[in-house]
């Protein structure tokens, strides 16, 4: 891969822009490398991955073809290794913020413009931005923000950074029984919160954290944080209310409030491209969108029966980058080529 090639002066002139460096913008990489389309991939946070490295990366994903279980970064490490050929280049930590239609409806080009200044100019752009840029509902608890990224955390990256950890899990959705049982055997101790003694999460994993109850290995309360008690970074304890009104300290050094992912579609929304209840409209021979030359792939576009599965993205991603051929080299014939006996497309892979 190579380095961030942040620019202040000329617009990197290439074949494609990629936004967004989720498991569906990465294998992008792969389909137009195949197709000798060259592509940068711009994605908002510092590392590739999206949801997959964000959300749950040391969680087992069991519907990856040819995988019967792989993690969220495994599949990522993987997918980083199958695209090295084709060296992409990443800029990380960068919104796209401006998309602009510049050329002809002939030839097609487009200006992109990153909010560090990075500016591009590609022949077509491929939209792999996800549910757009996600964020974790913060729960409002007064001066929450100064414990943030410390002692208040919205994902568990490594279960063992969490290690002899006193952690308070808020929720009870997926994301806060499966951290309570992930977290259990690693941490000092676990209290799961939740204001209410039923839970929206799977019935296996509800079975499994009562069990972890009823034999005193995690703690169950029911009530809501009303504040927090700390150094103003570290935290101590959090101060509750039950539902009848009485307080209560639990003390902690570790707070993981699961109240779910707020969507923003951001910038995007003002490109001009036609939304369906904001996803990217496509139709579904290559994922384009209403502007010719513009594609959306992934968890971010929709068409009648979409899935928001990985498998699904993959497979867009083949089509589009098909249909892109035609923007990017529209005077050569493609010819459909299977990796297995193209001669041509071991070569790219260098295994030839
Ligand atoms: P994402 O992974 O969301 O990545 C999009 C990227 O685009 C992000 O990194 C974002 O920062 C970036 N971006 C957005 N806007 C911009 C912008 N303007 N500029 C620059 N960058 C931008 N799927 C399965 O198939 N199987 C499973 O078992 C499964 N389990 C899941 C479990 C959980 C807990 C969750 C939350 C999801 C799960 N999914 C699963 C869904 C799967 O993760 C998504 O379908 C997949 O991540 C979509 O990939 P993507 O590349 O479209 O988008």
């Amino acid at each position: 891969m190579n380095p961030d090639a942040s620019h202040d002066g000329a617009p990197i002139e290439t074949d494609v822009v990629i936004v967004g460096a989720g498991p569906c913008g990465l294998f992008a990489v792969f389909q137009l490398g195949m197709l000798d389309i060259r592509a940068h991939v711009v994605d908002i946070l510092p590392r590739i991955g999206g949801q997959c490295v964000e959300l749950y990366p040391e969680k087992p994903i069991y519907d990856i073809p040819g995988f019967a279980a792989v993690t969220g970064q495994a599949l990522i490490d993987n997918l980083a290794r199958q695209i090295a050929p084709f060296e992409a280049a990443f800029h990380l930590g960068q919104m796209v913020e401006r998309l602009d239609a510049v050329g002809t409806p002939e030839a097609p080009r487009f200006a992109l413009r990153t909010d560090t200044g990075t500016r591009f100019i590609a022949k077509a752009v491929l939209i792999a931005a996800g549910g757009g840029s996600f964020q974790p509902k913060r729960p409002p608890i007064p001066g929450i923000e100064s414990y943030e990224g410390e002692s208040v955390l919205y994902a568990v990256r490594r279960i063992e950074a969490f290690r002899d950890r006193e952690i308070l899990i808020v929720g009870g959705g997926d994301s806060a029984l499966d951290w309570t049982l992930a977290l259990q055997p690693v941490a000092k101790r676990v209290t799961l919160m939740h204001r209410r003694d039923d839970f929206r999460a799977a019935p296996h994993s509800v079975d499994q954290m009562r069990a972890l109850v009823a034999s005193g290995a995690i703690d169950l309360r029911i009530g809501q944080v009303t504040g927090l008690e700390g150094d103003g970074s570290r935290l101590s304890a959090v101060i509750c209310r039950d539902d009848r009104g009485g307080g209560f300290t639990i003390a902690c050094d570790t707070m993981l409030p699961f109240f779910g992912l707020t969507k923003k579609l951001g910038p995007l929304a003002d490109w001009g491209i036609g939304l369906t209840e904001n996803q990217i409209a496509v139709e579904t021979s290559a994922f384009e969108s209403s502007v010719p030359g513009i594609f959306a792939i992934g968890d971010i576009n929709t068409y009648p029966g979409k899935l928001k599965l990985i498998l699904s993205g993959f497979h867009e991603a083949a089509l589009a980058a098909h249909r892109i051929h035609r923007y990017v080299h529209p005077d050569k014939r493609l010819t459909f080529q299977h990796s297995t006996s193209s001669t041509v497309i071991q070569a790219k892979l260098g295994s030839a």
